[in-house]
């Protein structure tokens, strides 16, 4: 996809170009708006209580408020408070500060984390919020009041509130008009907000994704011309980020958003370095969208097989190349897949345990693609532990064009049959002739 080509597709996205940021709040009241304490989680009604009951400002922000005014099921929910976050753990005995970048309050109901954040205020160069070649480092400068808070959030669309106070709503930026409107836009300039934290680009793809919104083009352009400002963010930041766009239901549209942002490339470069060869974009959007199929039907999904198949065109590249072709293909395997790993590790780091899994399902596609897999010891491999896995992943490369077509039947059927047609599968019979026991030769008796 050409830079030229993108940029001339989002000026033709947006014909009408709507008023740009204003910081002026618009206050709704409870019976003006459909936002009901109903929609909101019971502990996200008790912290925001506790903490008003104290005396402190509280208020429902980001994707609580964004997603129930959009009748979409939040995520979780995020509370904020003039509350400083010892005061916060003080009022809570189920609370942990969190961060470094930001010192969050998280409070724990049982699996449910509800996240309570300080007042932001604008970082200046003399106090707490540390800024480094225009990014932010730490943003730990405490305000006063709401106005100062909502232009320290990304996104208009993220910087509505809901004050418990009076339940009314506290629209910034025009953020509802842009609800309305379906449109992500920066608050603030998009060149320096993206510059402070490059992360901002990737959550505006998300929101894109997830909501089927348009990125407004302002907030746009500059992303294809900053995408290396995401060379310098934190590798683990960016794994929980790539997370969030793939596991969480719209992992196909993450994917078509990325590539065309032209981002991905910035988190895996060598995955588009095979896109060239069609398989490679087949394989990943077959797995996204099986993906996002058991997550709608809230089945349990996997990182490594995520991981698995991002890198599995760029390993099948590196095992072609001349120095493994001495090697076992065992050898070979193991040794490809640790210079892909170390590779991708220079830009998403992926966890170890992550990694061993991610391995075990590429060891698993040796196994069950072995000319001597199709006879009776072929059984004992449907007990090994990661054969589950590895059979879904063979499933994924034969609906992607590898050909491995064969073997995913072989053991589709193997899966299916009973025992009994198990044996006319492996053309024997029933009873098959026991080896002699093996029986040690009697030594000579010396006359
Ligand atoms: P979701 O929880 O569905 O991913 P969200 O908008 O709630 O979406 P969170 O990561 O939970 O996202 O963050 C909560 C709020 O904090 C956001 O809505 C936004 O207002 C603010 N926020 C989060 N990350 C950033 C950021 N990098 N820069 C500025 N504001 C941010
Ligand atoms: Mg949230």
């Amino acid at each position: 996809m050409s830079f030229s080509s993108n940029k001339e597709r989002i000026k033709d996205d947006y014909i009408d170009v709507v008023p740009s940021f204003c910081p002026t709040p618009t206050r709704i009241p409870r019976p003006e708006h459909k936002l009901s304490r109903q929609s909101i989680s019971k502990n996200a009604l008790t912290v925001l209580y506790q903490l008003k009951n104290a005396g402190y400002q509280a208020f429902l922000v980001g994707g609580g408020v964004r997603d129930v005014l959009l009748e979409r099921l939040p995520k979780d929910f995020d509370v904020v408070t003039n509350a400083h976050p010892e005061e916060v753990k003080r009022l809570f005995r189920n609370c942990r500060l969190i961060g470094r970048r930001f010192i969050l309050a998280h409070v724990y109901f049982g699996r449910e984390i509800v996240e309570v954040a300080t007042f932001r205020a604008h970082h200046d160069k003399s106090g707490e919020g540390i800024v480094e070649d225009g990014r932010i480092v730490r943003d730990n400068v405490y305000g006063t009041n709401l106005d100062e808070d909502a232009l320290r959030r990304d996104f208009t669309i993220n910087a509505l509130y809901y004050d418990i106070s009076d339940f009314s709503l506290v629209s910034y930026a025009n953020g509802l008009q842009d609800l309305q409107r379906g449109m992500i836009r920066l608050i603030g300039d998009p060149v320096l907000r993206y510059q402070e934290d490059p992360v901002r680009m990737l959550r505006a793809i998300r929101f894109a994704a997830k909501l089927n919104f348009v990125i407004e083009p302002d907030s746009a352009m500059p992303i294809y011309e900053q995408g290396d400002l995401l060379n310098h963010v934190n590798r683990s930041r960016l794994y929980e980020e790539v997370l969030k766009l793939f596991h969480t239901g719209h992992g196909v549209n993450s994917f078509a958003q990325l590539r065309h942002y032209e981002l991905f490339n910035y988190l895996f470069p060598h995955t588009e370095d095979c896109f060239d060869d069609p398989m490679t974009i087949k394989l990943i959007e077959q797995g996204l969208a099986n993906t996002d199929q058991r997550i709608h039907e809230e089945k349990p999904v996997t990182s490594a097989f995520l991981f698995a198949s991002l890198l599995w065109p760029p390993l099948l590249r590196v095992m072609e190349k001349h120095a493994y072709k001495e090697m076992s293909d065992q050898d070979a395997l193991f040794a490809a897949s640790q210079y892909i790993v170390s590779k991708q590790n220079q830009h998403v780091a992926i966890p170890r345990k992550v990694v061993i899994l991610m391995q075990d399902i590429w060891w698993m596609q040796l196994r069950l693609t072995q000319r001597k897999a199709k006879n009776r010891r072929s059984l004992t491999l449907l007990t090994h532990p990661r054969f589950r896995i590895g059979y879904d992943f063979l499933l994924l490369r034969a609906s992607a064009g590898e050909a491995v077509e064969e073997w995913a039947n072989w053991w589709t059927l193997l899966q299916a049959v009973t025992e009994d047609e198990r044996d006319s599968l492996f053309g024997e019979k029933k009873n098959i002739r026991r080896k002699r026991p093996y029986r040690r030769s009697k030594s000579k008796k010396v006359a």
